[in-house]
């Protein structure tokens, strides 16, 4: 039998409670039409909308479904309305009115096509939006337009940003960072400086959909890449996160340990506000055909919101439960004492061994208890 070292966090019963209960945030997928054809794209979108997506009565029924992971005044979980591209989806506004009316927080992340007007970036903020993501993958138009492969979307992502700064709209950038693009990173954010958001997202690369032709980072680069970024942290304009590398979550806390600051210290802090958010450990997704996966980035499906309820997925499945449990997971993960507050990429364990449990190979610090080190 494998003995588990008692890890940093292990006893956070109120928060672990939290994501037993209810994801913070739901990733819906409304739509795969989209009009670009982006290089990494997870969705693998098309022009047009793919037979079988959920009519509005069915997107409707999941909001309604929605709002049971909610009990007595607990906090209802944010719906990020992705795609595809969702502002393909006719009936946008009367779903955001439709969750805005049951309490319901929605984001958006249009893409960047001539959709994205002005004026439609208005109308967004109007009908009840909260925020919005854009994707900047590169600090000029040569490289962006190169991976979202479509001339012209580096300069339009610059003009959303600033139109939605005039909106009052916050935005998240999200950025993807490969092997061959992080070199580049610095000069993203000098370009990012220049305008008004909200927060930046180092997205690292999994290896599934078309992302499947780029390379990842070697887990030494991006532990690199990844010092720089909480460096960053101290001085940016914005907040600087990272999106399927929650080991930046060890990379932040380290120098506080190493000063001297206790677990409870650090977990009653701002920095703690992320611990253990990990695909299906607070995070949640539906496809556009309704199929309900741990996140956007671990196909395994656990069932549809067309014949079962979300909340009974979300907290019944084997699947959800086990990545709910540190303590399921196999080799340096499931030893690591950051574990219940990073717990690593479970989309890309998956990605690289079939099994969503085990480690992240991304990361390569090795836990104090593995019997490997
Ligand atoms: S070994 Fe796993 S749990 Fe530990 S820091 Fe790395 S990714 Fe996180």
């Amino acid at each position: 039998m494998t003995t588990h070292a008692v890890g940093i966090g292990a006893v956070r019963p109120n928060e672990l409670w939290a994501y037993e209960r209810a994801p913070m945030i739901i990733y819906w997928e409304l739509t795969n039409a989209c009009g670009l054809a982006c290089r990494h794209c997870r969705a693998t979108a098309q022009p047009e909308p793919a037979a079988g997506e959920l009519s509005t009565a069915e997107a409707i029924a999941v909001l309604d479904d929605i709002v049971t992971f909610s009990a007595e005044g607990e906090p209802l979980p944010h719906l990020v309305m992705t795609g595809g591209d969702p502002l393909k989806r006719p009936d946008l506004a009367e779903l955001v009115a439709a969750a805005n009316d049951r309490g319901i927080g929605v984001s958006l992340a249009p893409a960047v096509t001539p959709l994205l007007t002005r004026e439609a970036i208005f109308w967004m903020k109007e009908i009840g939006i909260q925020a919005i993501s854009l994707s900047l993958d590169a600090s000029n138009a040569e490289y962006h337009d190169g991976i979202r492969m479509v001339p012209g979307t580096f300069e339009a992502t610059l003009t959303a940003l600033d139109h939605a700064a005039e909106a009052g709209l916050p935005v998240q950038v999200n950025t993807l960072v490969t092997a061959t693009t992080a070199a580049d990173l610095p000069a993203v954010f000098d370009v990012l400086s220049q305008h008004t958001l909200m927060q930046w997202s180092l997205f690292f690369l999994i290896s599934i959909g078309r992302g499947s032709e780029l390379t990842e980072l070697d887990p030494g680069e991006a532990e690199k890449w990844l010092l720089w970024a909480s460096r960053l942290n101290a001085s940016a304009p914005f907040r600087v996160k990272t999106t399927e590398a929650p080991h930046f979550r060890r990379l932040v806390t380290t120098p506080r340990l190493r000063a001297g600051a206790s677990t409870a210290e650090i977990e009653a802090g701002p920095m703690a506000r992320g611990f253990g958010i990990r695909d299906g450990n607070g995070i949640v997704f539906i496809s556009n055909l309704g199929d309900v996966t741990p996140s956007g980035f671990l196909p395994v499906t656990v069932g549809n919101v067309k014949d079962t309820s979300l909340v009974e997925l979300y907290r019944n499945s084997a699947v959800m439960r086990s990545l709910r449990n540190p303590d399921s997971f196999v080799g340096r993960c499931g030893v690591c004492e950051f574990r219940n507050w990073c717990g690593g990429s479970r989309a890309r364990a998956y990605a690289w061994t079939g099994n969503p449990l085990e480690s992240d190979p991304l990361c390569p610090y090795q836990p104090k208890a593995d019997p490997q080190s």
